[in-house]
């Protein structure tokens, strides 16, 4: 069996869109899980468009998506003069032809053609000319398109599409400047580069149509060919910044974790039975065209809230932490110090539960983030009342003598509320504001635990000391 090539082939106009992510993605899974190769081409022909800084803009996003490509990024303008030749080999073999009209003529073909309700695309008088006949001006290279009978898009997706050759215009496949057309170069690329699967989106199918009479004229191997409905929003309008980020550089800021925008990426679109969150092997594993939907997904980010949280809670707390500093980084925020990335690291395994992103669980972190003094935000302040501050004094001397694990400060604080005559809820909200200067904050122990007795003695004697 021959090896399987993707590719994903952007083209460098603005940032890397959700449904490009998805894109990519796809290719990319697809190739992974078959052992075979994902290759990166930017589509950067049309140069009044293409900018380096949209380059740069996806090739980030497809870094901090992890969707690594094989080879080197493939510049489709620097193949100009491969498209052109084979644009010359096409009208050596007869199946391209030399189109002498100008605008001028094309734009009243039309305009007769309107005018006595015929199809407008044009047909070039040029097609059999004998190249005797041949003026010394100007020309482009012609596709010779069949003029009947029909061409038959085998989509992995959508099924087999059927057009009819009448419908095809003789495209151009050199202008009369000498440059190559986008739809000559994908063809030329996919082939040079052994793509043996073409999966893009569904607004590309009817470009696969002019497409394969490149490859058939050429004599090559037809790509698999599978197009994948658009993305929509809620309300099942097609996804546009009305429903909320669209680049993937803004789920980064938002501090989606990557494994978790892959999961549901994966999933918009495609399905696996029922299962809705998963690990990349797993996608790897089970990603086929068969499974991807004929209608377009729906962008649902409750369920992309639910996938990350999932997807935060299972990572690995060392590269939660490293994908934390990652996400502080790309917003400019200032590293972390010693202190606070030992408070994170010790403080993973409760930080990371029930967080949706990282600044929900930063959120939760601040007791660590944080140092002495520490600041208390007005809601908890009124947990620190003169009637508190005396409690938490008098709690003191009974926490310092207390082994630090959790069993026993339960049993410690139980037994001195009940002393106190009063249940350890009513201590928790003078604790929260004593450890962490907030309200709501993760469990009393837990901030215990992480922040040692000494600190957390330091912080309550801090909060202490009835005036
Ligand atoms: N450059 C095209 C785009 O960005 C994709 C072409 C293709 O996948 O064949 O829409």
């Amino acid at each position: 069996m021959t090896e399987v090539v993707t590719r994903f082939a952007p083209s460098p106009t603005g940032y890397l869109h959700i449904g490009g992510a998805r894109t990519a993605l796809f290719n990319w899974l697809f190739a992974r899980g078959r052992g075979g190769k994902f290759l990166l081409r930017i589509e950067d022909t049309d140069l009044a468009r293409s900018t380096p800084e949209a380059t740069a803009a996806i090739l980030k996003g497809m870094d901090w998506l992890g969707l690594d490509h094989d080879g080197e990024v493939v510049s489709q303008a620097a193949g100009a003069e491969r498209h052109r030749e084979v644009a010359l080999a096409l009208l050596e073999k007869g199946a391209a032809y030399k189109c002498f009209s100008t605008q001028e003529e094309i734009e009243a073909f039309r305009e007769a053609a309107r005018a006595e309700k015929r199809s407008t695309l044009f047909q070039s008088p040029w097609r059999d000319a004998d190249s005797a006949t041949h003026p010394d001006a100007p020309y482009a290279i012609r596709l010779k398109t069949p003029q009947d009978g029909e061409t038959v898009i085998d989509d992995q997706v959508q099924g087999k599409v059927t057009i009819r050759n009448d419908q095809l215009d003789d495209m151009i496949l050199l202008r009369s400047d000498g440059t190559p057309v986008y739809m000559l170069a994908v063809v030329v690329d996919d082939h040079d580069m052994g793509v043996t699967h073409v999966i893009r989106g569904d607004d590309h199918l009817n470009n696969a149509a002019r497409q394969m009479g490149i490859y058939i004229a050429m004599g090559w191997d037809l790509p698999v060919y599978a197009h994948i409905p658009l993305i929509h929003g809620p309300d099942g309008k097609k996804m546009s910044k009305r429903h909320g980020a669209t680049g993937v550089e803004d789920y980064q800021t938002l501090g989606y974790p990557a494994a978790g925008m892959r999961n549901y990426l994966a999933r918009l679109g495609w399905s696996h039975g029922d299962d809705e969150f998963f690990t990349d092997d797993q996608a790897k594993e089970w990603f086929n065209l068969e499974g991807i939907g004929k209608s377009p997904a729906r962008f649902d980010f409750k369920k992309l809230d639910n996938i990350c949280g999932q997807h935060i809670a299972a990572a690995e707390d060392a590269a939660l932490l490293q994908e934390l500093e990652e996400f502080r980084a790309a917003k400019g925020e200032d590293a972390l110090t010693v202190s606070q990335r030992d408070g994170l690291s010790r403080g993973m395994y409760c930080l990371k539960e029930r967080a949706k992103n990282f600044p929900e669980l930063l959120e939760k972190a601040h007791f660590v983030m944080t140092e002495r003094p520490i600041e208390v935000e007005e809601k908890a302040a009124k947990h620190l009342d003169p009637v508190s501050r005396g409690i938490l004094d008098t709690l003191t001397p009974h926490l310092q003598n207390a082994s630090w694990s959790r069993e026993e400060l339960e049993a410690v604080m139980n037994r001195f509320a009940e002393d106190q005559g009063t249940k350890f809820g009513k201590l928790a909200g003078p604790l929260r504001a004593a450890l962490a200067g907030r309200a709501a904050t993760p469990s009393v122990f837990d901030m215990m635990l992480v922040l040692g007795r000494e600190e957390s003695l330091a912080r309550i004697n801090a909060a202490g000391g009835a005036d």
